[in-house]
């Protein structure tokens, strides 16, 4: 049997961010990974893009809070920058121009740098797009790659450092309430803490029922990404991402190459989800309408899923009817972007201390993030 003050499930971002905060309160940690790789999951699969015009408005505060930490993160955290400029561009199709204006307006309200380009603008800037199906644009000057492996990695060996432990090959197959807090089951062990928190992503759910609480309603969505080759005569390298504000499509350069999405959201169950044909045919079909590319082999895809409550916003808070278990998922598209800001919350108010001030100051409540929202407890 291992006792620790707190049992974190899941080592994705979401679980291992959180782990770290709570590490440096003093709190001692163990996270249980059920794969031998703690980011296989949504974490190891993203687009990697730091955006703070983007996702519901609880995402784009909690995406702002978490700059500094990005910028300036503790010393020795990462060997490198954990973000590179890149920039998005925003477009819209005729009829679309709206989502643009409200771009521009919210944006500026919340301090991010955007501006508005017009289609011929935005032809400059990309050569290869088909600007008679684009409208208008705005471009996020200060939107940024992440580089999620580096975050995740400082987040886990700052963690381990502070005395945390994270198990790995750990499927946890039972939970039981005991007199003093919680009993968990992984393989062969026995896991005993006052507090679990559940950051298990698409199998939140799945965690809850075991734990004997209600299922909220998570549903994960798949979304696929594919490589594409670039004719020799196209240098990408420098471009924005650029990304249909109507989400059929975006594509940012990697390595000399595309990284492109059909922006894809198919409910689906928790899974080690696989991409689809028809969804990396649908990719190559979008890319070429929207540009002058002739793709004849995509290159390389993957699908990720993106997990969701029936309202679209996270969930960080204590479970209303089951003392100690604590919900952490429901991060969606974004979970990534918002990791310190979302870990630094969670962190105090396991601990009793409510919102952190820098936060409450950009209105951020308990209240938004609540398991006991109205809708939670029906599929998104
Ligand atoms: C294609 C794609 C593009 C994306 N682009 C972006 C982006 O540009 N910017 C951004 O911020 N976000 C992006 N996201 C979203 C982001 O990846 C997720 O929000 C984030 O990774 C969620 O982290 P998580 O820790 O909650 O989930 P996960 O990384 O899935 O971690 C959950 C962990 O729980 C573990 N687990 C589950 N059940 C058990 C169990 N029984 N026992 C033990 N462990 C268990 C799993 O093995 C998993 O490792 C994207 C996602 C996808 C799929």
């Amino acid at each position: 049997m291992k006792t620790s003050d707190i049992l974190i499930i899941g080592g994705g971002i979401a679980g291992m961010s959180t782990a770290y905060f709570l590490a440096k309160r003093g709190k001692s940690i163990t996270v249980l990974e059920r794969e031998d790789q703690p980011g296989y999951h949504s974490t190891g699969r993203s687009a990697a893009l730091y955006s703070e015009t983007y996702g519901p408005k609880i995402i784009r505060k909690m995406s702002t809070a978490s700059r500094d930490f990005f910028l300036t993160p503790p010393d020795g955290f990462t060997e490198n920058p954990i973000l590179t400029p890149r920039g998005v561009i925003l477009t819209a199709a005729p009829g679309n121009e709206g989502a643009i204006d409200e771009v521009l307006t919210d944006g500026r309200a919340n301090g991010a740098n955007v501006v508005a380009l017009t289609a011929d603008d935005i032809k400059k800037l990309i050569p290869i797009l088909n600007t008679d199906l684009i409208s208008c644009g705005a471009l996020e000057t200060d939107a940024m790659d992440i580089d999620v492996h580096a975050l995740h990695w400082g987040f886990i060996r700052h963690f381990k450092k502070l005395g945390g432990e994270l198990v790995v090959n750990a499927d946890v197959s039972a939970i039981a309430k005991t007199a003093t807090g919680w009993q968990v089951t992984a393989g062969n062990e026995t896991y005993e803490a006052a507090i679990i928190v559940n950051a298990a992503g698409a199998w939140a759910d799945e965690i809850a029922q075991k734990a004997g609480a209600k299922p909220l309603g998570i549903t994960p969505k798949r979304r696929t990404a594919v490589m594409v080759d670039l004719p020799s005569d196209v240098n990408a390298l420098g471009w924005h991402m650029v990304s249909d504000i109507g989400e059929g499509l975006y594509f940012k350069e990697d390595a000399g190459r595309l990284l492109v999405s059909p922006s894809d959201t198919t409910p689906t169950v928790p899974h080690d989800v696989q991409p689809e044909e028809l969804d990396i045919a649908i990719t190559i079909d979008r890319l070429m309408t929207a540009t002058t590319l002739k793709i004849n082999r995509p290159g390389e895809a993957w699908a990720g899923l993106r997990s969701f409550f029936a309202d679209g916003d996270p969930v960080s808070a204590f479970d209303p009817e089951m003392g100690g278990f604590y919900w952490l998922a429901g991060q969606g598209g974004y979970g990534i972007q918002t990791a310190p800001a979302m870990g630094e919350y969670a962190a105090s108010v396991i601990c009793g201390d409510g919102v952190p001030a820098r936060m409450a100051k950009i209105g951020i409540t308990e209240d938004a993030l609540a398991a006991t929202r109205p809708g939670l407890g029906k599929p998104a």
